[in-house]
């Protein structure tokens, strides 16, 4: 299995370096080659993603991505900015499903900005739609109004293609996890979500061993503060993803802890920690490596069929969790504080 690891900038290369070390832990054949991104591709060839580097993630089954930005490149002009890479990432894979699982361990539930036994071992899974919606439906644009001034207008627009492949994405994830999908629109008001809706329900009828509800946005907006431990698997368009993915992931406090993924039609994905490039923290190595070496598990899962190895890691972090070891951004009285390395070292011994 070929693997691009695309560390970019900031604690970037820091978490993952340990992502690293744990796979080479799992005794798998995996080869892996790393390439400069974001600010270090613009550091090494004045571009955010170089050519080189857009190649090797396309060759790759696979890519593990750690982080772009600083301050540094805050002045470049737009093409040049290291976010750049991720956006083109995304539309030369195809990257359309964004998979963004908010998990609470029991051990960091205190973290939560919630009450603790609301949260106490959450695992929820958002699928979001990442390419289409009212971010990119035509036309859009600001013109003159009728009354004299300006009107602004977007267009939110899906097609029944692109509802089915998601609705696939969320179907099949559901069925690696608890088989529940609750699908968000806002049928009441929008003919998208009244077709997405349909869509859904059709798809559905394919997997009949998962249980498909429907749920209004503004109304899940509310129950993932009320009671998130309702949902398993959530899937909506890209709008209300993008806004339910940030809650959703709030909830668990502990924005060092959480993976995501970005998938294209045939399961091929980039995957990386929910956080940026923190440079804040870069260089001192304290920065928090689990969200790097989960979303390598979700890699080994979602990726390369390797579903076995997934649980393997996971297990590994949960077992460094219950053994007190935190790193400073989830460290609490009575816990013992270890840096980025020997985070890694600890998951890479508990496997
Ligand atoms: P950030 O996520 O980098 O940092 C926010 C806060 O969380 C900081 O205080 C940071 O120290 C802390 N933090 C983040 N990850 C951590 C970890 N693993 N362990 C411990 N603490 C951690 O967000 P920001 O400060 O808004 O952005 C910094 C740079 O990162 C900017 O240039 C931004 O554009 C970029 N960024 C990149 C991505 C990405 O690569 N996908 C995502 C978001 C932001």
């Amino acid at each position: 299995m070929k693997l691009a690891l695309l560390p970019g900038d900031g604690i970037g290369p820091e978490i993952v370096a340990q992502a690293r070390k744990v796979l080479q832990r799992l005794g798998l054949k995996l080869e892996m080659r790393e390439a400069a991104v974001g600010g270090a591709g613009y550091d090494a060839a004045e571009d955010p993603l170089p050519p080189a580097t857009l190649s090797l993630a396309k060759e790759a089954d696979a890519i593990l991505f750690g982080a772009v930005g600083g301050p540094r490149y805050d002045a470049l002009p737009r093409a040049k900015r290291p976010e750049q890479a991720l956006l083109r990432l995304r539309k030369e894979l195809g990257l359309f499903a964004n998979l963004r699982p908010a998990q609470v361990h029991p051990q960091l539930a205190a973290a939560s900005a919630l009450k603790a036994e609301l949260v106490a071992g959450l695992d929820i899974l958002i699928v979001r739609e990442l390419t289409g919606d009212i971010y990119f439906g035509e036309p859009r644009g600001i013109r003159a109004a009728g009354d004299g001034g300006r009107e602004g207008f977007d267009t939110m627009r899906y097609s029944e293609a692109e509802v089915r492949r998601i609705a696939r994405v969320a179907f099949e994830a559901a069925r690696k996890r608890g088989k529940r999908v609750c699908s968000v629109d806002k049928a009441n008001v929008l003919e998208t979500s009244q077709l997405w809706r349909e869509v859904m329900i059709q798809e559905s009828k394919k997997y009949v061993d998962v249980e498909l509800s429907h749920m209004y946005v503004d109304n899940c907006a509310m129950q993932l503060v009320r009671n998130p431990r309702q949902f398993d698997v959530i899937v909506t368009g890209n709008l209300f993803g993008d806004i339910l993915s940030d809650e959703a992931s709030m909830l668990t406090g502990s924005i060092g802890m959480l993976p995501s993924a970005a998938l294209d039609a045939s399961g091929k994905g980039l995957y990386e920690p929910i956080h940026g490039a923190a440079p804040d923290i870069a260089g001192k190595g304290v920065a928090n490596p689990l969200a790097s070496i989960l979303s390598a598990a979700m890699m080994l899962r979602y990726s390369l069929g390797q579903e076995q190895a997934a649980d393997r890691i996971e297990a590994a972090v949960k077992k460094v969790l219950s053994e007190g070891l935190r790193t400073a951004d989830i460290h609490t009285p009575g816990t013992r504080k270890v840096g980025t390395g020997e985070m890694g070292d600890a998951v890479a011994a508990a496997l």
